[in-house]
C-alpha cells in the first residue's frame, strides 16, 4: 500500500482541484491520499466523490495554522468531525484574519510592483483559504517574478518589508480543539528549519500532554539531523510516525508519493479518527 497523508488543493494553496488531486493520486499509484487544505474542510465533498470514482481511499483532514510563542506550527488534523463548532470557529477566525493580512501585504507590495488586490483574488476560487502563495501567483502572472518559489525567496519571506503575520491560535489550544473535534493530531514538518524557527523538544513534550499523537518525520523540509531527532522523540513517546509529500500541484516541486506512511500507522489513524475513510 502506498499512502500519502498530506496534499493541498485549490481550496487552499494547491493548484489541483479536489477532484484533480484524487485523480493525480491514482496516476501516482497511491492507494491512499489525504486532503488537508489549510484551515478548511471545503474540498472534502468533491474529493470524496472522486475517491469513489477512482478507487483511491481518501483521508479527510485539515492543516491547522497555529503558533507557539511566535513560532509557526502547522498541525494536521485527520478524520475530525467537520461540523465540530470548536474547529469550525477556529478555522473561520484564521481564514478571516488571512484575508485582512493578505490585503495588508498587497497594500505594501503594490507600492513597488504592478499588482492589485483583484489580481490576487483572480488567483483564488470561491472559498479558497487565501495565503502568500496567491500573492506570489499574482506577481508571477504580472511578470514581476518567475515562479512562486522565487516570490517567496525574494519578496514574501518572513522578515521582508512586505511580510505581515496573521492571527493563529496557540498550538496547545489548537491541539485541544483538534482532539475535541475527534481528529487525530499530527505535527506537520516539525523540523522544517529553513522556513523559520522550529520548536524545541520540551515544547513537543507540552504538545503531547495537550493531545498530540504523531510527528510527520518524513517530509522533504525536515533535514536529516532533524529526522533523527524527531524519530528519537517519537519512539520514546510511542507516537505515530508519518511520511508525506505536502503536494501543492504546480505550486511546489513536491511530488505525490515522494514520502509515504506505513500501513500500520494509517490503520491506527483510521481507528482513532471519528470520520470514516472514503473507500469504494
Ligand atoms: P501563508 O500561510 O500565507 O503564510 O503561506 C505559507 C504557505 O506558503 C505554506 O503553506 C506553503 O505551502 C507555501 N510556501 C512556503 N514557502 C514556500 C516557497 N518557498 N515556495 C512555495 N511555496 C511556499
Ligand atoms: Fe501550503
Ligand atoms: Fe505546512
Ligand atoms: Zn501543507
Amino acid at each position: 500500500m502506498r499512502i500519502d497523508l498530506h496534499a493541498h488543493t485549490t481550496m487552499s494553496d494547491g493548484t489541483d482541484s479536489p477532484r484533480q488531486l484524487v485523480h493525480a493520486a491514482k496516476a501516482a499509484n497511491l492507494d491512499v491520499v489525504a486532503i488537508v487544505d489549510h484551515d478548511s474542510t471545503r474540498g472534502w465533498d468533491e474529493a470524496a466523490d472522486a475517491a469513489l470514482e477512482t478507487g483511491v481511499s481518501l483521508v479527510r483532514g485539515t492543516e491547522v495554522s497555529a503558533k507557539y510563542q511566535g513560532i509557526s506550527v502547522h498541525l494536521l488534523s485527520y478524520l475530525h468531525d467537520p461540523l465540530a463548532p470548536v474547529l469550525v470557529q477556529q478555522n473561520g477566525r484564521v481564514r478571516d484574519a488571512r484575508v485582512n493580512r493578505a490585503r495588508t501585504i498587497v497594500s505594501l507590495i503594490e507600492q513597488d510592483y504592478p499588482i492589485t488586490w483583484d489580481d490576487v483574488l483572480a488567483q483564488t476560487e470561491e472559498g479558497t483559504t487565501i495565503g502568500r502563495p496567491h500573492i506570489a501567483d499574482a506577481l508571477v502572472a504580472a511578470g514581476s517574478i518567475g515562479t512562486r518559489s522565487q516570490a517567496f525567496a525574494e519578496i514574501l519571506f518572513p522578515g521582508s518589508p512586505y511580510y505581515v503575520p496573521h492571527y493563529a491560535p496557540d498550538a496547545i489550544d489548537a491541539i485541544a480543539a483538534i482532539r475535541e473535534a475527534g481528529g487525530v493530531a499530527v505535527f506537520a514538518h516539525p523540523g522544517a528549519n529553513a522556513r523559520g524557527r522550529v520548536v524545541p523538544d520540551h515544547v513537543i513534550g507540552e504538545m503531547l500532554e495537550a493531545g498530540l499523537q504523531g510527528l510527520e518525520v518524513f517530509h522533504r523540509d525536515n533535514p536529516l539531523e532533524q529526522r533523527e531527532r524527531l524519530l528519537t522523540l517519537a519512539n520514546s513517546h510511542d507516537l505515530l510516525i508519518t511520511g508525506s509529500s505536502d503536494y501543492h500541484g504546480d505550486g511546489k516541486p513536491n511530488r505525490l508519493g515522494e514520502n509515504t506512511t506505513d500501513p500500520a500507522v494509517f490503520a491506527a489513524i483510521e481507528e482513532l479518527g471519528v470520520t470514516s475513510v472514503v473507500r469504494s
